[in-house]
């Protein structure tokens, strides 16, 4: 009996002990889920979307784009790899292309029709659907750092024209003079159009005409998931070459042209803002995981090649989900884009069909 006893008590040692392990690697397993999840993160960019056309490409602005592009996504990769968070990954990574000529985006943005730059931006936090945007800046370098400020520190979502840049001088940033955003090639993209205008009334142009097409070139995004499961979406613009009105597109709108939910996806657009606009993109592939639980790559297919169409616009998405899914759809010629996975595999690509 005695007997019994203790192999009944060694057998519930033992027992313990497994279960005890279990536990541990239960919570292996969940940090094992944690590390999967780390293992998940991840980072899409686009450059923007329009008639990029192979034959239209020299070899050496092909190179300084594929450069440009994997320099930006590299910095937000590194920023995640160590564990930064997704926002964090978002405005670097596109504080990179706004500095950049390539992009329409701080510098390098279009001109208006009065020649000058109006910038637009807008940040989303997928954790906690905080939102910043600004609109109409003049005087801003890095219009996405702003947009985060707005979010962060100022008790609203949206902010414009001066008064955005009054309180951009509250929070310390520093004042850009205009001349720092122009370029040539966007000056003459301006003196094209307005040529074209003379001849033609606005209001007669068609989706078709080049002159709308190709007016809007180069807008920047980013969408991040960091190593803690959290999303992030950012955009930056100069909007529509020849612009009037203080005329803002999608870019700058939360759920137009930036969206993010850790429940969902994150999502930056780029295209006919108008469109972009009318069909609420960014929320709208968001909402269609949500309500009918499709995947992301379905709802962005669903908007980009059905819903934005059938208005008459065009454009393209970068998004990524929770999950770490990622989906680049767009309905033009070519989108400027990359991404990269948490082992570090890099694509990047400018044309359809590559
Ligand atoms: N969506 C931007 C706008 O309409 C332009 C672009 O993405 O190319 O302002």
């Amino acid at each position: 009996m005695k007997q019994i006893l203790i192999l009944l008590i060694v057998f519930f040692v033992v027992f313990s002990c497994d279960n005890n392990q279990n536990h541990h690697s239960e919570g292996g397993i969940s940090s094992k889920n944690n590390s999967k999840k780390q293992e998940s993160f991840g980072i899409v960019i686009h450059g923007g979307a329009g008639t990029i056309l192979k034959k239209n490409m020299t070899d050496s602005l092909e190179t300084a784009y594929l450069e440009k592009l994997e320099e930006a996504i590299k910095i937000g990769h590194t920023i995640l790899s160590k564990g930064g968070t997704s926002l964090k990954a978002v405005t670097a990574t596109i504080n990179i292309m706004e500095d950049s000529p390539l992009f329409n985006a701080g510098k390098g943005a279009v001109f208006t029709h009065e020649e000058t730059n109006e910038l637009d931006a807008s940040i989303m936090d997928g954790a906690t659907l905080n939102a910043g945007a600004v609109s109409g800046v003049k005087h801003i370098k890095n219009p996405i750092d702003l947009a985060l400020s707005v979010m962060n520190d100022s008790p609203h979502v949206m902010l414009s024209g001066e008064g955005a840049e009054e309180f951009a001088r509250e929070q310390g940033f520093k004042m850009t003079d205009p001349s720092y955003f122009y370029t040539e090639k966007r000056m003459q993209s301006l003196q094209k159009i307005k040529e074209i205008e003379l001849r033609r009334h606005y209001k007669s142009l068609s989706f078709e005409d080049p002159f709308i097409k190709d007016s809007k070139f180069g807008t920047v995004g980013c969408v991040a998931l960091d190593k803690n499961g959290n999303l992030a979406a950012g955009t930056s613009t100069g909007g529509m070459t020849n612009k009037r009105w203080n005329r803002i597109g999608d870019a700058p709108i939360i759920g137009a042209g930036t969206y993010a939910n850790n429940a969902t996806c994150a999502v930056s657009s780029t295209g006919w803002g108008e469109f972009f606009i009318r069909a609420m993109v960014a929320h709208d592939i968001s909402a269609m995981m949500e309500y009918k639980g499709i995947s992301l790559q379905e709802a962005a297919t669903i908007v980009i090649q059905e819903k934005v169409p059938d208005l008459g616009g065009d454009g393209g998405i970068v998004a990524i989900d929770k999950d770490g899914n990622i989906a680049m759809e767009f309905n033009t010629a070519g989108m400027y884009r990359a991404h990269m996975n948490a082992q570090g595999a890099l694509v990047v690509k400018i044309y359809k069909n590559e």
